[in-house]
């Protein structure tokens, strides 16, 4: 089989060949932006709405990418081909570069642009069959005040900790709070509550990251007339909640049953995560930019 191409500043090298200099402050200090894309059936779901949020996120930390947003979503559509992926996974990353080991960005002349096409690990059918048990996190979410986290930085300590935690009691997610001890977010997936009907969500001002497949749920909730509201909420709401669910790139819409060891409604996946579940994944087949150009 063909060695995987991995895309880097221009030019596809295979993956054995695929490096980076340590001196890169990627590497030294988490500094640049990255996206989790995701390819369905020949089309790169949302891929426009990605690359937005990549440059948005680039803008805010003084990153100046070198290709137009035309050139980036260009590039992500060439390598899912070149590697003949029509399904797949793609980690699209830009570190400020090569520097000295000091902080200064402006030491860091040229962005380093990565991009790596792959197969999906899926999450296993017990998820969606069964609904995930998640925790708590003691961990809080970074404050919007120290780090906006509408960013996506290629530093993720703050989720990482927060996985350990969950790794550490056993469960796929946790929940994690803003410094108030209001629901931001899980530690790499969006939370949706379902409550008679209508949906309810954190807002994007508390502290969490604007997620794509958020926002299409938000959408397509709102296209079968169910109401969507993003308003603040602490854990009660969560544990009282007639369903749960989270949304994310590779979890797309999973939901959730058990919570700090509190059964959500009946304790199995509600029918409004199903049909929402289900209507995203209708919305893969036919949103997003052809891979074939
Ligand atoms: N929150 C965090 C912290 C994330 O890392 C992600 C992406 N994995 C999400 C939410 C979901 O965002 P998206 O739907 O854009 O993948």
């Amino acid at each position: 089989m063909a060695s995987q191409l991995i895309y880097i500043d221009g030019q596809f090298y295979p993956k054995e060949e695929a490096k980076v200099s340590v001196f890169d402050h990627g590497l030294l200090y988490g500094d640049g932006v990255f996206e989790g894309i995701r390819a369905y059936g020949g089309r790169v779901f949302r891929l426009k709405e990605h690359v937005a949020r990549l440059y948005s996120g680039a803008k805010t930390i003084m990153l100046d990418i070198p290709l137009s947003q035309e050139e980036m979503i260009a590039a992500v559509c060439d390598c899912f081909r070149v590697n003949g992926l029509s399904d797949g996974y793609c980690r699209l990353v830009v570190t400020r570069g090569i520097g000295d080991l000091g902080l200064d960005p402006r030491k860091c002349p040229v962005p380093t642009v990565i991009i790596i096409a792959d197969q999906i690990t899926l999450y296993p059918p017990e998820y969606y069959d069964n609904g995930l048990n998640v925790i708590t996190c003691a961990t809080r979410r970074v404050s919007p005040q120290a780090l906006d986290p509408a960013l996506k930085p290629l530093n993720y300590l703050n989720n990482i900790m927060a996985k350990i935690e969950t790794t550490q009691a056993g469960v796929p997610e946790g929940i994690m709070l803003s410094s108030e001890g209001y629901v931001s977010e899980c530690t790499g997936d969006n939370l949706f509550l379902v409550e008679k009907g209508e949906l309810l969500t954190p807002p994007l001002y508390i502290g969490n990251l604007a997620g794509i497949t958020r926002q299409a749920i938000i959408d397509v909730a709102r296209e079968q007339g169910i109401a969507v509201h993003e308003d603040l909420f602490r854990m009660h709401r969560v544990y009282n909640a007639d369903e749960v669910f989270l949304t994310g790139t590779a979890a797309e819409v999973v939901p959730v049953v058990r919570v700090d060891g509190r059964s959500i409604g009946d304790g199995r996946p509600g029918p409004l995560t199903g049909k929402l579940w289900h209507l995203f994944t209708e919305l893969t087949t036919h949103d997003g930019e052809p891979i074939e150009g």
